[in-house]
């Protein structure tokens, strides 16, 4: 089934366009209307096509703005290829300044490739699977840690289907230059379901990056964003003249598996021992948790293996199988 969203945006004509990705939903307010997510496509006729995503989880910051930043900046002209831009792609998340719809519940970042006859957020994952990335020559989507946990800065990608496709991400990861680049074959967080998963499927070199934490924007998280985008819309020659900032140095590393994270075992309190950036050894105390009516000792926890902590959950309170640390490590270790 073809995609129902729709759009004034003619991609094929040069010049700066603004519009939305008109996304059918029909409420009890609004029988025939449709949820604007922004849209902007910039072309200057001659080069490769970026597709640029940010707000896929509305409560993360420092993407959307440093796509809106980008959208005031290509108005002044000089792209020479093609910028796609949707800096609030799950829209009614974005507006409600949450990570998931209130419209379905749907996380956007777990239903790719999507469904042309589902839920809105549905909807919005397959328009990009089959409308964009079909014109796209690389991706990049933004993230955070959003409200519940404190991430290191970082850009994450899949290894590739075959050489020629892990070269080009490994340029990408180099190019975008986050201080921690990972290249993940998705055991964790949303295996296939993601976008930059569903890109990867089609072959098209892309990362996502998580560049702060709680539901605010993080300075040093914006800088790395606005750094990294103009970085590769300049190295691919899409925007050859943009300003950017050389990058620092990558740090390759690999991210441990869901044994080497700590899940809450219980509810309650959890007080860290431990902040995004350390390197711990295994057996490491790592926290604990004390429980809201207990009388007993606080849980001890410790990390079970050795590393570089991702993050930690944000929030104080915490459920019974909340996520509290995630590792890396350096790729040999
Ligand atoms: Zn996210």
């Amino acid at each position: 089934m073809k995609s129902r969203v729709w759009t004034t945006i003619d991609f094929n004509a040069r010049g700066a366009q603004a519009d939305f990705a008109r996304v059918p939903y029909s409420s009890d307010t609004s029988a025939y209307g449709w949820i604007p997510v922004p849209m902007f496509c910039f072309n200057g006729g001659d080069g490769p096509t970026a597709l640029l995503t940010a707000g896929t989880h509305g409560d993360e910051y420092e993407g959307q703005v440093a796509l809106r930043r980008l959208v005031h900046d290509l108005r002044k002209g000089r792209v020479r290829g093609r910028v796609i831009i949707l800096p609030a792609l799950n829209q009614p998340a974005v507006a409600a300044g949450r990570r998931n719809s209130p419209l379905d519940g749907g996380n956007l970042n777990r239903l790719f490739p999507g469904d042309a006859a589902g839920g809105p957020t549905s909807m919005i994952a397959h328009y990009v699977a089959s409308e964009l990335f079909p014109m796209a020559d690389v991706v990049i989507d933004l993230h955070s840690g959003g409200s519940s946990l404190d991430h290191v800065a970082m850009a994450l990608a899949r290894p590739g289907r075959d050489e020629k496709q892990a070269e080009d991400i490994r340029r990408l990861l180099k190019s975008f230059g986050a201080p921690y680049s990972a290249m993940t074959a998705g055991e964790g967080g949303g295996a296939n379901t993601t976008l930059f998963a569903a890109a990867e499927e089609q072959g098209i070199p892309a990362l996502t990056a998580e560049l702060g934490s709680g539901s605010t924007l993080s300075k040093a998280g914006l800088a790395i964003a606005e750094g990294g985008v103009r970085r590769v819309l300049r190295d691919y020659g899409i925007v050859p003249e943009i300003d950017a900032l050389e990058a620092g140095e990558t740090k390759l590393v690999r991210l441990l598996g869901l044994l080497e994270s700590i899940y809450a075992p219980c509810g309650g309190l959890f007080e860290p021992l431990a902040a995004p950036g350390d390197v711990v050894e295994c057996g490491r105390p790592a926290g604990f948790i004390h429980g809201l009516d207990a009388v007993n000792e606080p849980v001890e926890l410790t990390f079970p293996a050795a590393g570089i902590v991702t993050f930690r959950r944000f929030p104080t309170l915490c459920s019974v199988g909340d996520a509290l640390f995630g590792l890396m490590a350096e790729p040999d270790q």
